[in-house]
């Protein structure tokens, strides 16, 4: 019997029409309304589900008869209720690599931006406010030589560490869990303690995964310990800061400034970063390129078949049930 696959996001197309040939397919379309309605019909005799950027849990996973796999087009996997998938025996395969150096890219932007005021000074000069040289508002911060604190030196971590490094002449420290001397030695990067990093940093970058330890690691507190020229870039998720801390540290100008691609509630419609002149928010682009966007499809939909194929997939978040 054919098997039958949901795509639970917007998928590109040529893969989705691929899919079509060899399976039943559903797509879920939030514009017919109720989407977990919506997916908990169509998971009933599922064997697959793709996507992204969806929260997977019990409310709408628990009609599933036969599902064997979840591929998310992404790396981040905080959307989807480990514990219960676990339970259930269902496998969860994301993309790690293919977006790592496009996503340090984006941090570098970010960090960047936010220390020359890029976002600033571009609609200060399309707004014709340059009619003679700039003063010191408009002076930024230097990068080169600077020290560079990662909290979370995994993939993306050391690959922002290596810029930093190579590129920029940075002194490198970082925080985690324990050190990474594996890692760490390529870069001369020392090993420090969260709060030592934020204290001695002047620029800090959040690279770490979604968990119960990082949920909101970054509060009013270690907000309070950034030195006054501090620049503050987080790539990782929103849920990490604590937002409304970070919006009254801004307007304070306890720091210099900070470079947001993340968001406790996604997308940001509203929200009182948007009258701050010190945060550059971009929405959620770090794996955003053609290329990176295509390769990260290609590798969940390669993992989504493996899977359906009997396989095993290569990057499954939980093999061990
Ligand atoms: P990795 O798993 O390689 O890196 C995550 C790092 O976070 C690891 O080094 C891990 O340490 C560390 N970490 C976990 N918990 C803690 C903790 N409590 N304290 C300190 N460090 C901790 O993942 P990637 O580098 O590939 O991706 C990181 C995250 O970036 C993703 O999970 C995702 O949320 C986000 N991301 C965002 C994108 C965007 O578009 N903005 C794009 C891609 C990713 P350890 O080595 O000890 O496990």
């Amino acid at each position: 019997m054919q098997k039958k696959v949901v795509v639970f996001s917007q998928i590109d197309s040529a893969f989705l029409a691929q899919l079509q040939e060899q399976f039943a397919v559903t797509v879920i379309q939030p514009k017919l309304g109720d989407v977990n309605a919506q997916l908990r019909e169509a998971v009933v005799d599922a064997d697959g589900l793709i996507g992204a950027g969806r929260i997977l849990n019990e409310e709408n996973l628990s009609t599933a008869q036969q599902l064997k796999i979840i591929s998310t087009v992404s790396v981040g996997y905080d959307n989807y209720d480990l514990n219960y998938l676990n339970k259930k025996g269902i496998w969860l395969a994301h993309t790690p690599h293919v977006l790592t150096e496009t996503t340090a890219d984006l941090a570098f932007t970010l960090l960047m931006s936010a220390a020359r005021q890029v976002p600033y000074l571009d609609q200060w000069t399309k707004q014709g406010q340059w009619t003679r040289t700039v003063g010191t508002a408009q002076f930024g911060l230097d990068v080169y030589g600077k020290t560079l604190g990662i909290i979370g030196l995994g993939h993306i971590g050391a690959a922002i560490a290596r810029r930093g490094h190579y590129g920029f002449n940075m002194r490198i420290q970082y925080t985690g869990r324990k050190p990474k001397p594996e890692v760490a030695t390529a870069f001369n990067a020392k090993f420090c303690d969260l709060d030592e990093l934020l204290q001695s940093s002047d620029y800090v970058v959040l690279a770490v995964d979604l968990n119960d330890q990082t949920k909101g690691m970054i509060g009013a507190e270690q907000l309070g310990l950034l030195q006054p020229h501090a620049v503050l870039v987080n790539i990782s998720r929103g849920a990490v800061i604590d937002e409304a801390a970070l919006v009254e540290a801004l307007k304070a100008r306890q720091f210099f400034a900070a470079g947001l691609d993340v968001y406790q509630k996604e997308p940001l419609k509203e929200s009182p970063l948007f009258e701050l002149e010190n945060v550059v928010t971009l929405p959620h682009i770090g794996s955003a390129t053609s290329a990176t966007r295509h390769a990260m499809m290609k590798l969940a939909y390669d993992q989504l078949i493996d899977a359906l194929e009997g396989r095993t997939p290569r990057y499954l978040v939980n093999q061990h049930f």
